[in-house]
């Protein structure tokens, strides 16, 4: 294992745990929105370490890519700013672009890292909408805001959304996330229904499944971790030990699509059904 000054998110325990084990599988989405309260700006540096990283459990802290990225000297980690203009202009975004087609000097990708998408205003990210949405693989895309409707469906479809301070989240929420990853990790198909038709009858909207389903993908990372060593809570280490590794991976998935998808516009009746036939089937 890592040794001890494994770099972390400052108070996101569990964002911290979620990004080293969607890193670990190689699964870092090329387009990454860090929303909610704390230091959104270096969760996307721990991010674009993750990205960079050569070393064991990204990011190390340890390799000469994280080391550089974490110390802001990396060539291909960006911070795009517009110190002249109030909002970043279209002309830096454009050579943002541009140079986001560009290989990297020597890191793995090219990471742009948005600080403050308040700052990017419609037009702006019409600018970007391309290279997000096609651009080369090599290039990876960090958004940092505090409420990520302002950034356009078009980009946010494109994008995972990670929230800060999902501690802060209802017990509620966090009961029936435990609850559906329980299910997960060994329930009878005929619960897992059950439990999404309550899910539907429930009326909650699109935003609160997202949050029941994003808590139970955290948890079921956090379960996953667990079957790797990671030192995790009693919940995890139970679910590690009840499920194993292979149907935690599974569930990971199955939790990280749906909590995409309710990003699109399509009703919970529709999700929650389509959830109950997948973590059946
Ligand atoms: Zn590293």
């Amino acid at each position: 294992m890592p040794g001890p000054d494994r770099p972390t998110i400052a108070n996101e325990p569990r964002l911290t745990e979620r990004v080293r084990e969607t890193a670990r599988r190689g699964a870092l989405s090329h387009a990454i929105i860090l929303s909610g309260q704390g230091d959104l700006s270096a969760a996307a540096r721990f991010v674009a370490a993750a990205l960079e990283c050569e070393g064991d459990g990204p990011p190390c802290g340890q390799c000469g890519p994280c080391r550089k990225v974490l110390r802001d000297i990396h060539p291909d980690v960006a911070t795009v700013a517009d110190p002249e203009h109030k909002n970043i202009s279209v002309d830096v975004l454009r050579r943002t672009v541009a140079d986001a087609y560009i290989l990297p000097n020597e890191g793995r990708r090219k990471v742009y890292i948005f600080p403050d998408c308040d700052l990017l205003d419609p037009k702006a990210q019409n600018v970007l909408l391309k290279v997000v949405e096609e651009g080369p693989p090599h290039a990876a895309f960090l958004f940092c805001a505090r409420n990520s409707a302002v950034l356009l469906p078009t980009i946010r479809s494109r994008a995972v959304e990670w929230k800060l301070s999902a501690e802060e989240e209802t017990a509620e929420t966090d009961d029936r996330a435990k609850q559906l990853c329980e299910l997960l990790c060994g329930g009878k198909a005929a619960d897992i229904v059950s439990f999404c038709t309550e899910l539907e009858n429930s009326k909650l909207d699109r935003d609160a499944l997202q949050g029941i389903l994003s808590d139970a993908r955290d948890l079921a990372v956090a379960g996953l971790a667990a079957t790797y060593g990671a030192a995790g809570d009693g919940f995890s280490r139970r679910l590690a030990e009840k499920a194993g590794r292979r149907r935690l991976a599974a569930s990971v998935e199955i939790l990280e699509r749906f909590t995409r998808e309710c990003q699109y516009n399509i009703n919970v009746g529709q999700l929650t059904g389509a959830l109950a036939v997948a973590l059946t089937g």
